[in-house]
């Protein structure tokens, strides 16, 4: 006989409300479960791309020494990170992805008797650390589907200690200009922590770039976060950093666990920054992939949300889920946002040319069957 045990009685109850994270469907996955093959996956904003061919040889030079732990405080890492954004390396708080510092942040900053401050359609783990934490999360509503900053800035009372801002957001691409984040940072009154999650930061128009790590000396209430799954292309290693004031660094690096980001991933990651040509390849191939898709749009008469990531969110009509299983169907994976209170759209990812291709190939097809 089993005793009696209730698993959800005993569990917290922030965490007994959450949903789990929606990630997008793994290729093997679809495989697996429709037998269909060449599958193009346009749904987790990962670098087509793939692996630079420098990181993918000292990640091999590393594998004979996986037998040690890795070097727990990250040191050269930082000291590269420190160099090329001309920051002291005590400023830098190195993550099992980025993910891994947002949850860190809101671990040393949230009680259950803060609230926790985002906008509507705004990234979902944001919502899921302030509710794991018991935290009241606070939705506000979206402008344009983007940051509303001044609602944003009225929402703020003394019980808030954060606000998670992502530039450019995920799913829906939209940007706010450095004179407007600045005006903001301006007002935030200094109890609350300003989280600047810049995943999408190495895809900005170097012309449109906020100084946001700049802005730390003159408000150490900002923290700024950026990853190297993105244009970087190591989303399969977990490696992203936060750049803060270094106290905030001393009090994260109090519970992060000390060897949060593995050796290859500390490998890869200074290979990596040290690739300009494949980020900037990177780059490039996600412009020229983003006017591809924008032009498809057009063309179709589909509205869309002008995106400064690698991905766009496409408004499909009533029925993004229907659209999105007959994609599936021809082996395209794209990411639905119903979730993210999006119930008419499709986020695609960028991706090469004939990935791009076989998306606007599948959406032609669909739509001749109808
Ligand atoms: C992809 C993404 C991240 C990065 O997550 P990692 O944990 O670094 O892979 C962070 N924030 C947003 C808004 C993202 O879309």
């Amino acid at each position: 006989m089993m005793r009696d045990f209730d698993a959800a009685q005993l569990a917290l109850p922030g965490i007994r409300g959450l949903q789990p994270y929606q990630a997008g469907k793994p290729i093997e996955e679809l495989e697996r479960e429709l037998g269909v093959t060449d599958i193009v996956k346009l749904a987790s904003n990962e670098n087509p791309l793939g692996v630079s061919p420098k990181v993918a040889q000292a990640l091999q030079e590393k594998i004979a020494g996986l037998a040690r732990y890795p070097d727990a405080n990250g040191f050269y890492l930082k000291s590269a990170l420190a160099e090329k954004y001309g920051v002291q390396p005590e400023q830098i708080t190195l993550g099992n992805g980025s993910n891994d510092v947002l949850e860190l942040l809101a671990r040393t900053y949230v009680s259950a008797e803060n609230e926790v401050i985002f906008a509507q359609h705004a990234f979902v783990v944001y919502p899921l650390v302030t509710k794991a934490i018991g935290a009241t999360p606070i939705a506000v509503p979206a402008k344009d589907y983007g940051h509303d900053l001044d609602a944003m800035l009225a929402a703020v009372t003394e019980r808030t200690r954060m606000i998670f801002i992502a530039n450019p957001n995920n799913p829906t691409g939209t940007f706010l200009t450095a004179d407007a984040l600045y005006g903001f940072l301006q007002q935030v009154p200094s109890h609350v922590l300003v989280v600047l999650d810049e995943a999408y930061y190495e895809y900005v128009e170097a012309a449109e770039r906020a100084p946001s790590i700049e802005w730390i000396a003159e408000f150490p209430n900002l923290v700024v976060s950026r990853t190297f799954s993105k244009a970087y292309g190591l989303a399969g290693l977990r490696a992203g950093y936060a750049i803060t004031h270094p106290a905030v660094a001393d009090l994260m690096n109090r519970i992060r666990q000390p060897f949060n980001m593995n050796e290859l991933a500390l490998t890869a990651a200074m290979a990596a920054l040290a690739d300009e040509d494949f980020l900037q390849r990177s780059v490039q191939v996600n412009c020229e992939g983003m006017a591809q898709l924008v032009a498809f749009c057009e063309q179709q008469g589909l509205n869309y949300i002008p995106s400064h990531g690698n991905f766009l969110t496409i408004e499909v009509g009533d029925d993004a889920e229907g659209l999105y299983q007959k994609l599936l169907h021809k082996g395209v994976i794209v990411r639905p946002v119903t979730g993210y209170e999006l119930p008419r759209h499709l986020r695609v990812s960028i991706g090469l040319r004939s990935e791009n291709q076989a998306f606007i190939d599948a959406m032609v097809a669909i739509a001749n069957e109808a």
